[in-house]
């Protein structure tokens, strides 16, 4: 995905490295293709067949809040996180959505259109490092509904804002809250929970809170479906999410709302098929995968000594039922040396691509940090010849 990032007034698009260039290793996207030997495995069980006279109708349940979901989706959603214990689904609206991109902006606006419109453009913030596209996602209309006001850490105003609580966080992985309490302005919260699912991170409780996103690009590593779910407690709140998506999109591809049913009903069925190999429960082979290239990074950056890792506290994962950290699906890595450019050494002399702390709302005075963002970096860690030893030497 070339990088775009928004510039005052006017809109720039990054120039590409050359990707193909095999000298490079690009480790500034991410896309979630480690998973993929797993599913070329379960290829027979999750093929979907769809007939040329299926899904003619925009419509699919005109019953539900979110018309446009297919139920047998909502279904599995429900059955997914009731099998996984990570979200709680009672007394809420689900909302589909084309990936959680899509979903993250419909909450901007059901949570800042009022009328009579606000005054002000509501503050987005995210307490630093935060994921490095929620700027540009919330700038990029430039909206008078609400404006991207960066670290939440710093916010000192007394008005209407939005947090954004990202946990597992992207890009460092730490297990997050809201850090602002105002009391006397109105603050709402999105809780972006993208990689709360076992193989990243233990499943310490049942979340609970008012808007919860979730993407299936992260959840299984089918990204290119582009389907996103959140769970809403307020009916408004949902029916103006849904309002959002009909504007922007009229709903969401049933082609697509089809395959991820399927895929989180053969997900489920394996765990409640007794007699399942272990290797088969998916979320036990992505698990010891992302284990695996997590103990493989440590010994080469301790090895290497120039970085270091963020470590990770152990928690018992009611899931798995047993204890462990947690396994990002990115790395922070950090420079030990102070004001060295990060970014610069490893393009300059490893020849890795990587995403400067910067985009992440890192203080760039302390240390510049690049994040090799995604499952890129296990995909580059994984390629022959290609090792991570190669980065480093
Ligand atoms: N939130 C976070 C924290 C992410 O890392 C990503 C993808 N990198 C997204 C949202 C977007 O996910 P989707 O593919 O569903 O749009």
């Amino acid at each position: 995905i070339p990088a775009v990032s928004v510039n005052n007034n006017y809109l720039a698009c990054a120039p590409l490295p050359n990707i193909n260039d095999d000298a490079f290793i690009n480790l500034d996207q991410g896309d979630p293709v480690v998973m993929e030997a797993y599913w070329r495995r379960m290829s027979e069980r999750c093929t979907v067949v769809i007939k040329g006279c299926e899904f003619l109708s925009y419509l699919s349940d005109l019953s539900n809040v979110c018309w446009f979901m297919m139920p047998r989706l909502r279904d599995n959603i429900k059955r997914l996180h009731a099998l996984v214990g990570n979200a709680d689904t009672e007394n809420s609206h689900i909302v589909v959505g084309t990936g959680s991109t899509q979903l993250f902006q419909a909450a901007l606006f059901a949570l800042s259109s009022s009328s009579p419109p606000p005054h002000h453009p509501i503050h987005v913030l995210a307490a630093s490092p935060y994921y490095s596209e929620y700027q540009d996602e919330v700038g990029v209309l430039r909206s008078g509904l609400y404006k991207w006001s960066g670290d939440a850490l710093e916010y000192d105003k007394d008005e209407a804002f939005i947090e954004v609580v990202t946990s597992p966080n992207n890009p460092d992985g730490s297990i997050r809250e809201a850090v602002v309490t105002r009391s006397g302005s109105e603050g709402k919260v999105i809780h972006d929970l993208a990689y709360y699912w076992p193989h990243y991170t233990p499943i310490t409780h049942k979340a609970s809170h008012d808007i919860m996103l979730f993407t299936f690009s992260k959840c299984t590593g089918h990204a290119g479906s582009r389907i996103g779910w959140a769970i809403v407690k307020d009916i408004e709140i949902a029916k103006k999410m849904t309002r959002f998506i009909q504007m922007s999109s009229i709903g969401v591809s049933k082609e697509s709302q089809t395959r991820a049913a399927k895929i989180m009903e053969v997900i489920c069925d394996s765990y409640q098929n007794f007699g399942s190999k272990e290797s088969d429960l998916f979320f036990e082979y992505s698990k010891r995968l992302m284990k695996e290239r997590w103990e493989k990074l440590r010994e080469v950056v301790d090895q290497n000594g120039f970085f270091s890792l963020p470590n990770f506290p152990r928690a018992y994962c009611n899931f798995t039922k047993e204890s462990s950290e947690t396994y990002p699906a990115f790395a922070w890595l950090k420079c030990n040396e102070k004001d060295q450019d990060c970014e610069g050494y490893l393009e300059k002399k490893l020849k890795v691509l990587a995403r400067s702390g910067k985009r992440f709302g890192a203080d760039a005075s302390l240390e510049t940090c690049p994040t090799a963002t995604g499952t890129d970096l296990m995909k580059g860690l994984g390629k022959q010849g290609y090792d991570i030893y190669l980065i480093f030497s």
